[in-house]
C-alpha cells in the first residue's frame, strides 16, 4: 500500500513513547481554548472524570469559510500550562505553520496534531516536518479533509522522514459530496488500509469530527475501539452551548465521562485471535453495507430529480447510450477491481430497475420489477 517510492515507516509503539501512556489513549478537551476560565474549568472537569490522559485545546483555528473564530492564538499556550501544572494531564495542541511549531515548543506544550485541513497540502507539512528535524515531540496527523490515502501516508511519511519516531494518526473522516448521517463519513477502510501499509503505526480515532453531533459519538467510539484503534481524541467542553466552535459535537466533561464508562474497550485476547479478527471483519463489513446502502439512497434521489428535470423541459426519457456508456464505465471499473462481469451486469441492472421505479413514480416493488423487466428497461436506457 505504501508508495513504492518509499521505504517502510519507522514509528514507535505508545509503550515506547517514554510518557507512560496508556493503550487506548484517551485525549479530551475543547475545540478551541476561549478564555483561561473555560480552558482550566474543562480541564478540571476532564480530570474529575479520570477518563483521559491528554487535553487537546486548538489555539490556531484553520475554519473553512472567513469571519468565524479564528483562536485566541499563542495567548492560550500559558493556560495550557496552567492545565498541566493544575491536572497533570498532557497538553496538545494542533499547529499549522512553522511560527505555530516554534511557539508551541518554547511553552514546553507535550504533543502537537496537524489538522485536516493541513494534511492534505505537502508544502504546509514540510514547513512543519522541517521545523521539526531533531526535536523530538510526538507528532498526530489527522487525515486528509478529502478521502486520499496517499496524501495521508505522504505527511506521515514526511515527519518521519525528518526523525519524528513518535508519530500517529488520528482518524477523523471525510468529508464527502453525498448526504450521510455524519458530518465526516467515517470510511473505516481508510485507517484499515493505513493499518495494513503500516502495522505498527498507532491510529486514533477523532469521532467528534466524525460524528458532527452528539448523539452519534457513542457509536462512533465504539466502532473504532472494536476495529482496534489505538485510542480516542474527543471534544469536550464545560458549556458546550456557549462554545465558539463545533458546538453541536462537544459533550460536556460528566457527559463524556459516561460516554466513556459506556464503552466496551476489547482486550486483544491472544487466545482467541481468530474471534477478534472475524468481528472485526464482520463490523467492517456492516459498516461498509451502510456506505453501501447510503450511496444507492443518494443515487436514487439524483435519479428522481432527473426524471422531473425531464418531465419539466420535455426532454426525451430514452437515452440507451447514455446507459451504455454508464455500463461501459462500471465494467472497465469493475476489471480492475477483480469484480465479474456477470455481478456488475446483475447489480446494475438492480440499481436501473430502481431509478426507473423512482423516475416513473411506479410504486411497484419487488416481484414486478423483475430481471426480465429489467432487461426491457435496459435496452431502453432510461437515464438512471
Ligand atoms: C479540531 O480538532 O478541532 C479540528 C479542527 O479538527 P480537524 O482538523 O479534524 O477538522
Ligand atoms: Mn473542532
Amino acid at each position: 500500500m505504501a508508495s513504492s517510492t518509499s521505504r517502510p515507516l519507522r514509528t514507535l509503539p505508545f509503550g515506547a513513547w517514554g510518557l507512560q501512556l496508556e493503550r487506548p489513549l484517551l485525549i479530551a478537551g475543547p475545540c478551541s481554548a476561549e478564555s483561561e476560565a473555560q480552558v482550566l474549568a474543562t480541564a478540571q472537569g476532564i480530570a474529575a472524570t479520570g477518563k483521559a490522559q491528554v487535553f487537546r485545546a486548538g489555539l490556531w483555528k484553520p475554519r473553512t469559510r472567513p469571519g468565524q473564530f479564528e483562536g485566541t492564538g499563542p495567548i492560550a499556550l500559558e493556560w495550557l500550562k496552567r492545565v498541566k501544572e493544575s491536572t497533570g494531564m498532557l497538553t496538545m495542541t494542533e499547529v499549522a505553520t512553522s511560527d505555530h511549531v516554534d511557539a508551541c515548543l518554547k511553552a514546553g506544550v507535550d504533543m502537537l496534531w496537524v489538522g485536516a485541513r493541513t494534511t492534505p497540502n505537502p508544502f504546509s507539512i514540510q514547513e512543519l516536518a522541517d521545523a521539526l528535524r531533531g526535536v523530538d515531540i510526538p507528532v498526530f496527523v489527522k487525515n486528509p479533509i478529502n478521502p486520499d490515502l496517499q496524501l495521508w501516508l505522504g505527511a506521515l511519511e514526511r515527519f518521519e522522514r525528518a526523525g519524528v519516531r513518535r508519530l500517529a494518526a488520528v482518524h477523523r473522516g471525510f468529508s464527502w459530496f453525498e448526504r450521510t448521517p455524519y458530518r465526516n463519513s467515517p470510511m473505516w477502510e481508510f485507517p484499515v488500509r493505513l493499518k495494513a501499509a503500516i502495522p505498527e503505526l498507532e491510529i486514533l480515532c477523532d469521532p467528534s469530527h466524525i460524528a458532527g453531533s452528539r448523539d452519534k459519538l457513542g457509536g462512533i467510539a465504539q466502532q473504532a475501539l472494536d476495529l482496534g484503534l489505538s485510542g480516542l481524541m474527543m471534544e469536550v467542553h464545560t458549556d458546550p452551548a456557549t462554545a465558539l466552535s463545533d458546538a453541536e459535537q462537544q459533550l460536556t466533561p460528566a457527559a463524556y465521562g459516561e460516554l466513556i464508562s459506556s464503552l466496551i474497550f476489547r482486550q486483544a485476547a491472544p487466545t482467541a485471535p481468530m474471534r477478534d479478527r472475524l468481528e472485526e471483519l464482520r463490523d467492517l463489513i456492516d459498516q461498509l453495507d451502510d456506505e453501501i446502502a447510503q450511496k444507492l439512497g443518494t443515487r436514487m434521489d439524483i435519479a428522481e430529480r432527473i426524471g422531473d428535470h425531464k418531465r419539466d423541459h420535455q426532454v426525451a426519457i430514452l437515452q440507451p447510450e447514455r446507459w451504455e456508456r454508464v455500463m461501459r464505465k462500471q465494467l472497465k471499473l469493475a476489471g480492475h477491481l477483480g469484480l465479474s462481469a456477470a455481478f456488475v451486469n446483475e447489480f446494475m441492472d438492480a440499481v436501473h430497475r430502481e431509478s426507473i421505479r423512482r423516475q416513473t413514480g411506479d410504486g411497484h416493488e419487488g416481484p414486478h420489477a423483475s430481471t426480465e423487466g429489467s432487461q426491457r428497461s435496459l435496452s431502453n436506457g432510461l437515464d438512471s
